[in-house]
């Protein structure tokens, strides 16, 4: 084979180290199998239950309960368990890695995350970190599909010190699995993120909460008429509780100071329900479905209307 064609052979990294196998990580793996991104896949799940699945699923090429014996010798290290997982894991794998490697991670939040994992990788590893804006309630590595990220944004948080060879392998990755790539600032994700994640998910928590609290409405009454709009919120508060626990308290700074301004926003609507300002309800409810509309037009949704009145399978599925 002429050289040229070897090289265009060649996966673009000799072994990927998938460091948790849950939705992402999973999902990860077929989207990597997908394209031949990779020589092989190693991985580090903690319960023997995840290391079966991940085997018997041929998630993994090999499965580690030691990070550090997955992330050896692997030229892209991805975390890919909960936000809190990470310093404990990065300071496991620090003396396994080789010089040149690129270390990088999936989870939700991103300065905590960065003060966490940067300290115990040593020199000569490239940590770039990332989050893939694709998800679901659904957890576990059964729960994975490689079209996951297909036409989702993935944030990577570098910064000034990061080299560019290492930053345009993993954007070049992320755009192989499927996804858009955008670079910002750690701090700018998190509080992005805050607006456009973790407040909807604390929200989803707190009304389900309360509904579940209600002495006066019978659980079974909430449960009978749930088609109402709370169903829509209880799909997000069916989210994995540890991941969930992990991203608020780490991105506690900037969940606070957008909660802040919600809840000013919500005695506002207090206020005109109570004065029986239609106009300002009206106004609010209109710019809001724009949002919507705009959201589908960016090809973040389908129109379709589904809200779980068919199968599981749509006919577009
Ligand atoms: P998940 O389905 O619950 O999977 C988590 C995985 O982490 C499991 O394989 C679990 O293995 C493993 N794990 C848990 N504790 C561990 C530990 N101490 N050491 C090593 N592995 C451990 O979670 P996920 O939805 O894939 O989320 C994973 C990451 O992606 C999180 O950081 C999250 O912030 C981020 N993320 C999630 C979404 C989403 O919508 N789900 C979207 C974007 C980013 P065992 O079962 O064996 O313990």
């Amino acid at each position: 084979m002429a050289k040229a064609d070897a090289d265009s052979a060649k996966p673009l990294f000799d072994k990927i180290a998938l460091i948790g196998i849950g939705l992402i990580g999973s999902s990860l793996s077929l989207a990597i199998r997908r394209r031949g991104l990779a020589g092989m896949i190693s991985g580090a799940a903690r319960s023997k239950e995840t290391q079966d699945t991940s085997l018997r699923l041929g998630l993994v090429d090999a499965i580690e309960s030691d990070p550090a014996a997955a992330a050896k010798g692997a030229d892209l290290v991805i975390l890919c368990s909960p936000v809190g997982t990470f310093g404990a894991i990065a300071k496991a794998i620090g003396p396994a890695l080789d010089a040149g490697a690129i270390v990088t991670d999936v989870g939700s939040v991103k300065t905590a995350v960065i003060d966490d994992v940067a300290p115990h990788l040593p020199d000569g590893v490239h940590f770039i970190p990332g989050h893939p804006i694709a998800g679901s309630e659904v957890s576990g590595p059964e729960a994975g599909f490689a079209e996951l990220f297909d036409d989702r944004w993935c944030i990577l948080t570098p910064d000034a010190k990061t080299d560019a060879d290492a930053l345009s392998k993993l954007v070049h990755f992320w755009e192989q699995c499927g996804a858009r790539v955008d670079v910002m600032d750690a701090k700018h994700h998190d509080l992005v993120l805050a607006v456009t994640s973790h407040i909807p998910h604390l929200i989803a928590y707190n009304i389900v909460g309360t509904a579940s609290d209600l002495e006066t409405v019978t659980e079974s009454e909430v449960v009978k008429y749930s088609a109402g709009g709370f169903r829509d919120f209880t799909r997000i508060a069916a989210s994995d509780p540890t991941m969930w626990r992990d991203v608020f308290l780490n991105n506690k700074d900037a969940v606070l100071e957008v909660l802040g301004r919600f809840s000013e926003d919500l005695a506002a609507l207090q206020r005109a329900i109570r004065w029986g300002d239609g106009e300002m309800l009206f106004d609010l409810f209109s710019r809001t479905r724009d949002i919507r509309r705009n959201i589908i037009d960016a090809g973040q949704e389908t129109p379709v209307p589904d809200f779980g009145r068919r199968g599981p399978k749509s006919p577009e599925e």
